[in-house]
């Protein structure tokens, strides 16, 4: 294969920088002509396309956002759109397409593989919601940087005894709230895939602050099931304790990656390349017990993501 493009699309992740670096550098290094494409689908779709050398990716290994931009693109979810970004690739001559970005992206990229473009897919998104991969390009990055909040937080609650809800991502997966949760120590964590007993989290904040306990730290995914205002209304009330909010918001999705991200990134992007040369048909590439692996596209993303149960229980074990 001679020429190639790679776009960011969805929410932007810590690591995206790194792997679309990756993906034009081991290009260029097969004898490929590697081709930037903006602002993800929408930008296909406008022909905002522009071959990119070696130095073009100079200095973005460590930044977090993405030099290519991203988008949601409305119009790219119709069989208009798609026939229309699949003949823009025929017009500027590429057959094979990197797509960094979460589920709703490598769908997208599905689509564009079932129109004949041959579709790489790299996991990024700070959300870890996709199944066939243990982990994506952002979400460590993320979780850290919910890990540092939260070292913050403790002090200051710790100062006035207050309970604090913090609200982190994740509309669909509690992947971020449940690692941050465990690493951090909190008292609750509320998540999406599983039930959420408020009165037994009551319960545990006063019972803990009999105990001689400074603070409780919550864990809320935006996606639990309760709103975090709410939540926080909910526990002031009913424990009589001081309890304050704190949105992450996209905080969360900010910062130059961390070790993980960046490996995981600039491998998945190498891997890419290397199925591309082979003229392999259209995969998701993604990380398995530690491994790089390359699955069918289609079937990686029927791949339905489980929650770590026994995680979420260690939680209450440890903040009993
Ligand atoms: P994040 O996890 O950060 O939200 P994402 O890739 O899941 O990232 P989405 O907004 O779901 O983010 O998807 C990005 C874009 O991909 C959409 O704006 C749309 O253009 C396209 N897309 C999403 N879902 C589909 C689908 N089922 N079929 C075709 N295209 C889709």
């Amino acid at each position: 294969m001679k020429r190639i493009g790679v776009l960011t699309s969805g929410g932007d992740s810590p690591g995206m920088n790194a792997a679309v670096r990756s993906v034009v550098r081991c290009g260029i290094d097969e004898g490929m002509e590697v081709y930037g494409i903006y602002r993800g689908y929408e930008g296909l779709m406008d022909g905002e396309i522009e071959e990119l050398d070696r130095n073009s990716v100079g200095d973005i290994l460590q930044r977090g956002g993405t030099i290519l931009k991203t988008a949601r693109s409305e119009k790219f979810r119709t069989e208009e759109g798609q026939a229309h970004a699949a003949a823009m690739l025929n017009t500027f001559g590429i057959e094979g397409l990197v797509v960094i970005g979460g589920d709703g992206s490598l769908r997208g990229g599905a689509d564009l593989a079932r129109r004949g473009i041959r579709v790489i897919g790299l996991p990024g998104t700070i959300d870890n919601d996709l199944g066939y991969t243990d982990y994506t390009i952002g979400f460590d990055t993320a979780v850290n940087t919910v890990l540092e909040a939260i070292t913050k937080i403790r002090d200051t609650s710790s100062s006035h005894e207050r309970t604090t809800v913090i609200e982190v991502m994740g509309r669909h997966c509690g992947d971020i709230a449940l690692f941050a949760g465990l690493a951090g120590g909190a008292e609750g964590v509320l998540i999406p895939e599983i039930e959420n007993d408020i009165n037994e989290l009551c319960k545990k904040i006063v019972m803990g602050a009999n105990r001689g306990k400074q603070h409780s730290i919550i864990i809320n995914a935006e996606g639990s099931g309760i709103s975090s205002q709410e939540l926080t209304e909910t526990i002031q009330y009913r424990t009589g304790k001081d309890t304050r909010l704190v949105v992450l918001s996209y905080l969360q999705r900010g910062g130059s990656p961390t070790l993980r991200d960046r490996m995981l990134a600039t491998l998945t992007g190498a891997k890419a390349v290397e199925l591309l040369k082979d003229d392999s048909d259209s995969k998701a590439i993604g990380t398995v017990d530690g491994e790089i692996a390359a699955y069918d596209l289609i079937d990686a993303l029927e791949q339905k993501r489980e929650i770590d149960r026994a995680m979420y229980d260690l939680i209450g074990v440890l903040s009993k």
